[in-house]
C-alpha cells in the first residue's frame, strides 16, 4: 500500500501565510518559506500590482478589472477607475477633503461621515467603500499566490503605514475579510523593512549586543514621505521574541519622486518656450503634458545610473519638424532635486525630535548619533542624491540591499513565516555561513571572509589591474567555498569607474567587506591614489537554507584539492603573463643595450614559460603548477638585472597583488 501525502493540500495551506503589501500606487504578495523570502509575481517582470480597480457592467452585478488594465485605461475611465484608495480607507469625508482634488472620481459621504465611492455604472450609481476596493486588490493577490504556490491561501500579513489609527486598521482588516483573507497580523510598513533585513530575527541579540536598537526607516516613493523611528527591543530569552516600537514618524504626504518629475517638466516647457515651439500664455495640452512626465521619469532613472542621459522628444506639429535634444548631467537633475531632498531632512529633523524626547536625548544630534541602522523603502531612494543625503544626515551608510519597491512585502512575509512556523530551518545569523569574495582575473575568487566568522566581519585587501591604461574596473561579489567563482553564487556585482588610464598593476584598489550584525554584507572600493571609491550592499543569507549551505560545504570538501590546485595555476598564468608582458616591453625598449648572451638567456627563459602557461590555458588539467612556478622563478631571478637597468623600475610597486 502507498502513502498518500501526510500533508494534504487542506493542511499545508492551512500552515501557509502570505505577506502583502497593500501600498497606494501598487501592491505585491510575498511569501518566505525553505526557499527564502520572495515576491510571488505572475511573471518576473510583474511583481508590482498596480493598486487600481476598475469597476465595468451592471449597476446590481458588477465586475472589477484589477491592476495594470484599470491603471492603463484609467485616463478612459477617470469616474469608474479608483486609484489610491489607501487614502480613504478608515477616514471620514471631512478627514479626506484634502486628499480629494487629487482623486478624479467622486467621493461622497456614507454612513457614519465615512467616504465612499459613487460609481457610475449601467443603470444607476453604486456606491461602494474603500474596504470593498481593498478588497478587490487583496483578492487578485490572493488568487496570484494561489496560482504560483498552487494550494488554497487563506491568511495573510499585511502592512500599513506606521501613523495608521485604529479606524484605518480595522478598515484593512475588513477589507481581508471581504476578500476571503484572515489577517493575522498587521505590521507597520517600516517594521517590515527592518524585518526585511534580518533586524530583530536575531533571538540570540541580547547575549551578543546592546540591550536595544535604534533603526530609522526613510521611506520615499512617488507621492509621499515617510519617515519613521523604531526602538528594537531583543528577546530576552529564546522562549520570547523581540519586538519593535514606533517612537516617532514625520512625513509629507504630498513629496515624492512625482514632484521631481514636474521639476523637470517645468525645465522642458521652459526651454521649449524659449525656441517659440510652445505657447507662453497657455498651459501645454494634457497629452503633451502626459508624455513630457513620461520623458522626465525615463531620464530621472537613467540618471540613478548614468553620469549623463540624453532625451530627443518630437514636437513636430506636422508641418515642421521640430526635435528637442538635450543632454541632462545628473549635476543637474541633483541641483534640480535638491529643494525636494531638503524637505526630507526638515522632516527627518521633526522625527527625530519628538524620539529624542523618548529616547532621554538632549538634542536632536544625540538622538542621531543613537541610529543604529537606516533601511531604504519606496522607488525615489534609488537617486544616488537621496541616498548621500541620508547618509550625511544620519553619519550612517543607508541599507540598500533589497529592492526598494520589494522590502516592506518581504518583510511582511518574514513576519508571515514566523507566525506560521515555518522559519525554524531558514538561516538567522550569528556566523558567516559561507565565505564571501571577488572574483579575480581568470575567474577564482579571492576569499575575503571566510566562513563561521561572527558577524560582524570586516576584512580587506589590495587589488590591482591586469590591463595597462584600464579605467574601469569590474568587482564580482562571490559567496561560497569552492575556488572558482563558476562554483560559487554570485551576489552582485559593481564597477569603480572613471580612472584615469594607468599601467597594469599601478592602481591600489582597497576592497573592504563589512558583514554588520545584521548579516548586511557591504562591499567598497577605493582606489588610493585618485580617492575615486564605489560600493554595493547584499544580504548574503536570503535564499539560503541550512541544507544549501550543508550541500555548499560538502561540495567543497569534495573538490578541495582539484579546486586549489586550479586557483594556484589560474594564478600562475595570470602573474605569469604580466612578468612576460613587462619583460616583453624592456627587452624591446633596452635590448640593444643588452649584452647578447644575458638577451638570448631572458629570451630562452620567456619561451619556456610561455608555452607552459599557453598549455595550462589550453588544458589546466595536465598542467603541473609546481613546473610553471619554477619556471616564472627562474625569468623573475634572471630579471633583476633588468629591472635594474630599467629606467622604469617604479612602475611595479605591487607586483604579488591579485588582479580585478
Ligand atoms: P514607489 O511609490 O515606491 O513605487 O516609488 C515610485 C517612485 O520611485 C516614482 O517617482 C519613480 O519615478 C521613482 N523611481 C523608481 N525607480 C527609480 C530610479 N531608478 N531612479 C529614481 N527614481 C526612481
Amino acid at each position: 500500500m502507498v502513502h498518500p501525502d501526510p500533508q494534504s493540500d487542506d493542511q499545508r495551506s492551512r500552515s501557509v501565510i502570505v505577506g502583502i503589501d497593500l501600498g497606494t500606487t501598487n501592491s505585491l504578495v510575498a511569501i518566505a518559506d525553505e526557499k527564502g523570502p520572495r515576491v510571488l509575481a505572475a511573471s518576473d517582470d510583474a511583481a508590482l500590482l498596480p493598486s487600481a480597480v476598475r469597476y465595468e457592467g451592471p449597476v446590481a452585478a458588477p465586475r472589477t478589472v484589477v491592476g495594470t488594465d484599470a491603471k492603463d485605461r484609467a485616463v478612459e475611465f477617470p469616474h469608474t477607475t479608483i486609484t489610491s484608495i489607501k487614502r480613504l480607507m478608515g477616514r471620514s469625508l471631512a478627514d479626506s477633503t484634502a486628499d480629494l482634488v487629487y482623486l478624479p472620481y467622486t467621493v461622497i459621504e456614507g454612513d457614519h461621515a465615512t467616504a465612499r465611492v459613487a460609481v457610475p455604472l449601467e443603470g444607476g450609481v453604486r456606491v461602494v467603500s474603500p474596504q470593498e476596493v481593498s478588497a478587490a486588490i487583496l483578492a487578485a493577490l490572493k488568487a496570484r499566490a494561489e496560482s504560483v504556490l498552487g494550494v488554497p491561501v487563506n491568511k495573510a500579513v499585511v502592512t500599513v503605514p506606521a501613523y495608521f489609527d485604529d479606524a484605518q486598521r480595522q478598515a484593512t482588516r475588513d477589507a481581508g475579510h471581504l476578500a476571503g483573507l484572515d489577517i493575522v497580523r498587521i505590521v507597520n510598513e517600516p517594521t517590515a523593512a527592518a524585518l526585511a533585513y534580518g533586524i530583530g530575527l536575531d533571538r540570540d541579540a541580547k547575549r551578543n549586543r546592546k540591550d536595544e536598537s535604534i533603526v530609522a526607516v526613510f521611506d520615499l516613493g512617488g507621492g509621499t514621505f515617510d519617515l519613521s523611528i523604531l526602538r528594537l527591543t531583543p528577546a530576552a530569552s529564546a522562549a520570547e521574541t523581540s519586538f519593535f516600537q514606533v517612537l516617532a514618524t514625520s512625513g509629507d504626504t504630498r513629496l515624492g519622486g512625482d514632484d521631481i518629475d514636474h521639476a523637470l517638466v517645468a525645465l522642458f516647457t521652459r526651454e521649449l518656450r524659449e525656441r517659440g515651439w510652445l505657447r507662453a500664455d497657455t498651459d501645454p495640452a494634457p497629452a503633451v503634458r502626459r508624455a513630457l512626465k513620461q520623458f522626465a521619469e525615463e531620464v530621472k532613472h537613467r540618471l540613478s545610473d548614468a553620469d549623463d542621459a540624453r532625451i530627443r522628444i518630437d514636437v513636430g506639429d506636422g508641418t515642421e519638424s521640430r526635435v528637442y535634444e538635450r543632454t541632462i548631467t545628473r549635476a543637474e537633475l541633483e541641483s534640480i532635486s535638491l529643494p525636494l531632498v531638503e524637505r526630507t531632512a526638515d522632516a527627518c529633523d521633526r522625527a527625530l525630535r519628538d524620539a529624542a524626547r523618548e529616547l532621554g536625548a538632549s538634542s536632536v544630534d544625540e538622538a542621531k548619533r543613537a541610529i543604529d541602522a537606516v533601511v531604504l523603502v519606496g522607488g525615489s531612494t534609488r537617486m544616488p542624491l537621496v541616498r548621500r543625503r541620508v547618509a550625511e544626515f544620519f553619519g550612517v551608510e543607508p541599507y540598500t540591499a533589497l529592492d526598494p519597491d520589494l522590502v516592506v512585502a518581504l518583510g511582511a512575509a518574514v513576519q508571515a513565516s514566523l507566525l506560521s512556523g515555518a522559519s525554524t530551518g531558514s538561516l538567522l545569523l550569528d556566523v558567516v555561513p559561507l565565505s564571501l569574495g571577488i572574483e579575480t582575473v581568470g575567474g577564482a575568487v579571492a576569499k575575503l571572509i571566510i566562513r563561521n566568522a561572527p558577524v560582524p566581519a570586516r576584512a580587506t585587501e589590495m587589488f590591482s589591474t591586469s590591463v595597462d591604461g584600464q579605467t574601469s574596473i569590474k568587482l564580482a561579489v562571490y559567496q561560497g567555498e569552492r575556488e572558482m567563482a563558476a562554483d560559487c553564487r554570485m551576489l552582485g556585482e559593481f564597477h569603480l569607474r572613471n580612472l584615469p588610464p594607468m599601467p597594469a598593476g599601478i592602481p591600489q584598489v582597497e576592497v573592504e567587506f563589512l558583514v554588520d550584525a545584521n548579516g548586511v554584507l557591504r562591499v567598497s572600493a577605493a582606489e588610493r591614489r585618485t580617492g575615486k571609491h564605489a560600493a554595493i550592499q547584499v544580504v548574503p543569507n536570503h535564499g539560503l537554507t541550512r541544507d544549501e549551505v550543508d550541500r555548499m560545504e560538502r561540495d567543497s570538501f569534495t573538490h578541495a584539492r582539484t579546486d586549489m590546485t586550479r586557483h594556484r595555476i589560474v594564478d600562475l598564468i595570470v602573474n605569469g603573463r604580466m612578468d612576460l608582458k613587462w619583460i616583453g616591453d624592456r627587452l624591446t625598449k633596452l635590448g640593444p643595450k643588452l649584452e647578447p648572451a644575458y638577451r638570448a638567456e631572458l629570451e630562452s627563459l620567456a619561451s619556456s614559460l610561455r608555452s607552459m602557461i599557453d598549455a595550462a590555458e589550453h588544458d589546466w588539467t595536465s598542467a603541473s603548477p609546481d613546473a610553471i612556478h619554477q619556471a616564472k622563478d627562474a625569468l623573475d631571478k634572471a630579471s633583476v638585472r633588468l629591472q635594474e637597468i630599467s629606467i622604469t623600475e617604479s612602475l611595479r610597486s605591487e607586483p604579488g597583488a591579485p588582479k580585478v
